[in-house]
């Protein structure tokens, strides 16, 4: 029999559908029925107790039945809508646990360079931008690949050959570089003469010393700070845009990984209206310059924009930069810059305090860490909280973690502190061979994203895209995280092989151990009777094809809080 729950507040309307019905035997006897039957599928559940049915059942948003067609068959009525799945995988909605849907859905409706794959790609696209909206002050945008320049390092001439007659603003895919042009620079003020601002920023020069045209980390806000604030409408349909793209690729819960309360408002604005397509834990951005003094104003943001679905309960400490840019805090000097190791946006002192304070104020605190000792002061400052209270706080992550030494791999798990992989970056593309091997040589390459030891230690490992650095689509990710080989190839060498996962391991990290993480494991990340309707019907069923074929499955269905929020 299928699991009978309560239906107290239903039973109104099953005696409507008995009423319907009477006559046709037994019709007054099942449950009450469902508004949506998905069946004769591959369902995996993650649930261990029941780990895989061949359909399920939905009312008001939950799923009241899952097991094999004949028992889900029972909470079939008149009205239910039915999905044959015809032996399609079915499993809980993808939870992206490091994303910035706001800011990478305005970047696409703004000078959009994120499918520009050579220098000609981009040159094109920065023209027509110019040409698109020749009123607009500024030509703003951004997604450009490093290692298609010269050192990372666009020139201002270039832009300037773009556009001639306003300020231009552009930053690359991961967001720690700026393109700038010379009017830009004008505009803001820096000339040869203004030093690098503390403690990270970079004005890349040439050999005259004046600014050359790239800006990195604190640079960057040289020239962004006299970019005009985007309104709440351009913030809105931003968060519109990235919503559009996660329901498309099956993503019922994201974690915001950088939000103004703005970008915290416009979540509860969607809520309230009601287009709000997946939950999110919104991280309210933590500012370097302010110390401890902020967390009341971060909990006054929280407590004005929390609702059921959108919860601004973390916090986010940007802790380093990136290896690409020399940025990331390193224990040893970069091969290539002899004495630099990088450098942390908050000493160890202020950063034990903020955790602290974050913790306190009942905040998951999410750490960007990509060099080794970046890792290692933040595992440091979670280790003094646990001293502190004995781990009664939230769960804290970190994510990117990017380059270990060896003695932090078994901390994640000893800690409690979650693993935030971004398994897309797993493999040797221009950014590993060019811009980050060379800067660390071979014996510190071998600990760049050592996901399977991480795992291995007992950590609960999670996954997520890290859009618009990169793509959002979770299969890719996973494949990658199987084959540490670029999606696009289909055989060749894997980039440090010891590394690889397994597909459960995978799949656990987008559904599952997500929903662990975020405390969110009694409402959603498996399929069980009582947990919110929050899946994704795959075209392909994952386990049946090999792992180099995996990013070609594509979402056909997403369901969040019963409601379909994509069909293929
Ligand atoms: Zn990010």
């Amino acid at each position: 029999m299928p699991n009978r729950r309560p239906h107290r507040l239903r039973a109104p309307l099953a005696g409507a559908a008995c009423a319907l019905l009477a006559g046709l035997p037994g019709a007054c006897s099942g449950p009450p029925p469902a508004d949506l039957i998905l069946r004769g599928g591959a369902v995996h559940t993650m649930d261990p107790s029941n780990p895989r049915a061949e359909a399920l059942a939905v009312r008001d948003g939950r799923i009241v039945s899952v097991g094999d067609d004949e028992a889900v068959g029972a909470f079939s009525g008149p009205a239910t809508e039915i999905i044959e799945l015809d032996g399609r995988m079915v499993l809980p909605g993808f939870h992206d646990t490091h994303v910035h849907p706001v800011s990478g859905g305005i970047e696409l409706g703004e000078c959009d360079l994120n499918g520009a794959e050579t220098r000609q790609d981009v040159v094109r696209l920065v023209s027509q931008c110019a040409l698109r909206d020749p009123e607009a002050p500024w030509v703003r945008g951004g997604g450009f690949q490093l290692p298609i320049f010269p050192g990372g390092a666009p020139s201002r001439e270039l832009l300037d050959s773009l556009v001639p007659d306003r300020p231009a603003y552009l930053t690359s895919a991961d967001g720690h570089s700026a393109w700038v042009n010379t009017r830009a620079l004008a505009l803001a003020g820096v000339s040869v003469r203004t030093p690098d601002p503390p403690p990270d920023g970079v004005i890349v020069r040439d050999a005259e010393g004046r600014p050359a045209g790239t800006l990195r980390e604190a640079a960057m806000s040289l020239v962004a700070r006299h970019l005009p604030d985007h309104t709440d409408a351009e913030i809105e349909a931003g968060l519109r845009r990235g919503l559009a793209m996660a329901a498309e690729l099956g993503i019922t819960t994201l974690h915001e990984a950088s939000a103004s309360e703005a970008y915290a408002r416009a979540y509860a604005t969607a809520e309230r209206e009601g287009w709000l397509t997946a939950r999110a834990i919104v991280a309210l951005r933590v500012d370097p310059d302010r110390g401890v003094g902020q967390v009341g104003d971060l909990v006054a943001i929280r407590e004005r924009h929390l609702g059921r679905l959108a919860r601004p309960v973390a916090a986010k400490i940007f802790l380093d930069g990136v290896i690409e840019g020399g940025t990331a805090a390193l224990l040893e000097p970069y091969l290539d810059r002899p004495g630099w190791s990088g450098a942390l946006n908050f000493d160890p002192d202020t950063l034990q305090a903020l955790v602290a304070a974050l913790d306190d104020a009942g905040f998951t605190v999410h750490v960007h860490a990509i060099g080794d000792r970046a890792i290692r002061v933040g595992l440091d400052a979670f280790e003094a909280q646990r001293r502190r209270d004995g781990g009664a706080g939230p769960r804290h992550v970190m994510a990117h973690i990017q380059l270990f030494d060896p003695a932090d791999v078994p901390r994640f798990a000893e800690l409690d502190v979650v693993a935030s992989f971004q398994p897309l970056w797993f493999y040797a593309d221009t950014y590993i061979t060019d811009l980050t091997e060379p800067r660390l040589g071979p014996e510190r390459s071998r600990w760049l994203y050592p996901a399977r030891s991480v795992a291995e230690s007992g950590a609960l490992v999670v996954a997520g895209s890290d859009w618009s650095v990169s793509s959002m689509d979770p299969v890719r990710a996973i494949e990658v995280a199987l084959t540490r080989r670029s999606p696009d190839a289909v055989d060749g060498p894997s980039w440090i092989p010891a590394e690889r996962l397994d597909l459960q391991t995978m799949l656990a990290a987008y559904t599952s151990s997500a929903a662990l993480a975020a405390g969110l494991d009694g409402e959603t990340g498996s399929l069980r009777v009582g947990r919110s309707a929050d899946l994704v019907v795959l075209d392909t069923h994952l386990a049946e094809v090999p792992p180099e074929r995996i990013s070609e499955a594509k979402v056909d269905l997403t369901v969040f809080e019963g409601r379909i929020v994509h069909r293929r």
